[in-house]
């Protein structure tokens, strides 16, 4: 199963110029117990994370932080490290990701998009959407991260067109990782299938895999309308990040896969890199 970074993709990030547009990331962060767990998905998010050029910030935007009617963005220096689950063991608690903010650059952001006006937020820090994937990936914690949140109200295009408008932070060494899920059925899920998907969950997985390969934009802004999303997606915040992701996708841009992968049935952790041409 190809969990682990495909060779050609580690000698396109070892050959990126320096002033190449920092590579944007979308990550299937799957189970919360990945941030304290050697498996083949945080071993690729490691070996990702050597590979990649070192950003000024990295900006991500997780499945874990809706916001109602506005789009806010993480204004604090100190963003706590946010526990927000229940039910997992007190090493997972434990877990601090202690980077820095970027007030600087949220307040660029702010006064960049006026459409859909941003909004600063000093009390939200990262969630574990963000530091489930920043720890093994960054484990130094030594570049600034800011979150920005996903209104709950947005249409897919909106979430694409803001996407869109961020993609000129790539050209200011900014990484961009949206942090979800392409299949995210927590009542399906079975722990007696590591590395496994049911099989209707790898047919919608593969379908969305070739759709992006494609830049299918349409039939990727109107995964709601698909009856199989309803299986896919009860809720769809897992699909969202990847929609502001696409939107900072440049035109001539290739997308790289890893973690290729169904986890517990009905969890797709294929994530992927776009970048280079
Ligand atoms: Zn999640």
């Amino acid at each position: 199963m190809p969990t682990t970074l495909s060779p050609e993709l580690q000698k396109h990030l070892s050959q990126l110029a320096p002033d190449a547009p920092m590579p944007a990331l979308f990550v299937g962060h799957g189970n919360p117990m990945n941030a304290i767990t050697n498996n083949d998905y945080t071993e690729t998010w490691q070996l990702l994370g050597q590979h990649l050029p070192k950003p000024k910030a990295i900006l991500v935007i997780s499945a874990h932080w809706l916001t109602e009617g506005t789009t806010h963005i993480v204004t604090n220096a100190h963003p706590r490290t946010i526990h927000d689950f229940y039910g997992f063991p007190e090493a997972l608690h434990r877990i601090q990701y202690p980077a820095v903010g970027a007030p600087d650059l949220a307040a660029q952001i702010i006064q960049m998009i006026e459409n859909p006006p941003i909004s600063g937020d000093e009390q939200w820090g990262l969630d574990h959407g963000a530091w489930c994937v920043l720890k093994p990936m960054f484990p130094a914690a030594n570049i600034p991260v800011l979150q920005l949140s996903l209104d709950i109200h947005s249409t897919p295009q909106q979430r694409y067109d803001l996407g869109k408008q961020l993609q000129t932070l790539r050209h200011q060494g900014v990484m961009l990782i949206g942090s979800g899920n392409l299949v995210h059925n927590l009542r399906q899920m079975n722990f007696k299938m590591p590395y496994q998907g049911y099989d209707w969950a790898q047919q919608y997985d593969t379908a969305l895999a070739q759709w992006i390969e494609q830049n299918d934009l349409p039939a990727l802004l109107d995964i709601e309308q698909l009856p199989s999303t309803a299986l896919a997606h009860p809720t769809l915040e897992h699909y969202w990040p990847l929609l502001y992701i696409l939107g900072s996708r440049l035109e001539t841009e290739r997308v790289w896969y890893f973690n290729e992968s169904l986890d517990l049935g009905s969890i797709s952790m294929r994530s992927m890199v776009f970048s280079g041409n």
